[in-house]
């Protein structure tokens, strides 16, 4: 049974009434408080009242990244100051945050959507779960703890970092499940193996990982690594975090919560719509928040939507994976290149390698040069050099096959590479801008 089978379970018809009543309330909503909003929609020459379904989405203007920037801090904010309860920020690392104000209404919707992903994902009250998710401006932290709370789980807020303490209170607190990103999830897999407590042996039953992309390779080693189910959970601090859409039972993609966001994918260089089961780019509306309800964000996230029957019940729609951005493809000598793709062909040489890698792109006289430094194992670098030269040409090899581009692949001694405490660094791009 899901959380709450009135919307996960309701018929697309009914939904997209719901949706579009929503819809039209948030447009007037944006159009009467926010002056950029208004703006926008004369320009465009639409209103609420012109949205007769809700495919009529299609005649508002989108709105990106840069728009929250320059209207750093509040100027999309629609609610006056006195009805914010809580202001959380991008974890961007240039120019301005993103931020992400939320009135009281909006932090019990995202604690319902939180708690909707974490019910799929088996928790119940009862659980003690470790919320290893940075605890502060990011959403990550109190978004699973308020979603966990409300299930009734035993919630020990550790935020990342602190490893070693980390695995300690896991074990002495007997956890059931894990919150963190994947990367930080085998950050303490591997710690906790070196300390002699691996946490196959520990009561730990599921993780609930997301915050940056990951490949069902990584899935693969965080399980047999930690001997868990690990679920994905995806979300964004421009829609108020992560909630948006997680896994259930069947793990056939990510239910998106549609009753509180209308999904779109679009081609991302004609912006029309694809249809289900095409890639594209990711288009979200927030249709009930209403401290800053965006109205088609575009996320520059690539997956793809299907509509088929999920086997555990639920209606909502369900996207694939992330599968790549707009903005982390690199183009080395005119060829596109994803990090995921990279990271599953490395996946295929799991018995020399460890899954820890750092992309560097660099210019090499006019051409461009992309370095693959993955971890080796410690049995290939002591079977000496020639082995080592052996494995990197034998995967740059295949992953010139494969994706079509020049690659170099060094391997990197064992722990040679800086372990993520929260989203993992996978790219350096050094080429002059
Ligand atoms: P932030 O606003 O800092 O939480 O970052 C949100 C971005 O993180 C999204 O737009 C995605 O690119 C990425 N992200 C979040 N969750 C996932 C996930 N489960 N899989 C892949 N990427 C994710
Ligand atoms: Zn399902």
């Amino acid at each position: 049974m899901p959380w709450n089978d009135e919307f996960e379970c309701m018929p697309l018809e009914e939904m997209q009434k719901f949706q579009l009543a929503k819809l039209k309330e948030t447009v007037n909503w944006v159009m009467e408080r926010v002056p950029f909003y208004r703006k926008k929609m004369e320009e465009a020459g639409v209103k609420a009242d012109d949205l007769k379904s809700v495919a009529d989405i299609r005649k508002l203007p989108f709105t990106v990244k840069n728009d929250l920037r320059d209207n750093y801090p509040f100027g999309l904010c629609a609610v006056p100051m006195n009805e914010v309860v809580r202001i959380h920020c991008s974890s961007g690392t240039t120019g301005k945050p993103i931020t992400g104000p939320y009135t009281a209404d909006d932090i019990d919707q995202w604690a319902e959507c939180m708690a909707r992903d974490l019910w799929a994902a088996g928790l119940r009250k009862g659980d003690i779960v470790q919320n290893a998710y940075g605890m502060g401006l990011f959403t990550g932290g109190l978004g699973f703890h308020q979603g966990a709370t409300k299930i009734g789980c035993a919630v020990v807020p550790t935020s990342s970092g602190m490893t070693e303490r980390q695995i300690m209170l896991m074990r002495d607190f007997g956890a059931t499940a894990l919150f963190s990103t994947p990367s930080y999830a085998l950050t303490i897999a591997e710690r906790a193996e070196e300390m002699g407590m691996p946490v196959k042996d520990m009561p730990l039953r599921v993780g609930c990982f997301g915050a940056e992309p990951w490949s069902e390779a990584m899935r693969d080693e965080i399980e047999r690594k930690m001997g868990i189910m690990a679920m994905n959970t995806y979300g964004l601090t421009e829609l108020g975090g992560p909630g948006m859409a997680f896994e259930c039972e069947a793990r056939n993609g990510l239910h998106i919560n549609e009753d509180h966001f209308l999904v779109e994918i679009i081609d991302p260089v004609t912006f029309e719509p694809v249809s289900d089961g095409q890639r594209g780019e990711m288009v979200l509306t927030a249709i009930q928040r209403r401290a800053m309800p965006l109205i088609r964000f575009r996320t520059k996230d690539i997956t793809t939507l299907t509509r088929e029957r999920c086997s555990c019940g639920r209606t909502l729609v369900r996207m694939d994976r992330i599968t790549g951005r707009t903005d982390d493809m690199l183009i080395i000598n005119g060829v596109n290149v994803f990090p995921s793709q990279v990271e599953s062909l490395l996946s295929e040489f799991n018995d020399e390698i460890v899954l820890q890698y750092l992309l560097v792109v660099r210019k090499k006289k006019h051409l461009d040069e992309l370095i693959i430094r993955v971890e080796g194992k410690k049995e290939v670098f002591e079977a000496g050099p020639g082995k080592v030269t052996h494995v990197e040409k034998k995967i740059t090899e295949h992953i010139k096959g494969v994706a079509g581009v020049g690659v170099t692949v060094e391997l990197v001694e064992p722990k040679g590479l800086v372990r993520s405490e929260g989203k993992a660094l996978r790219v350096v791009d050094e080429r002059p801008k």
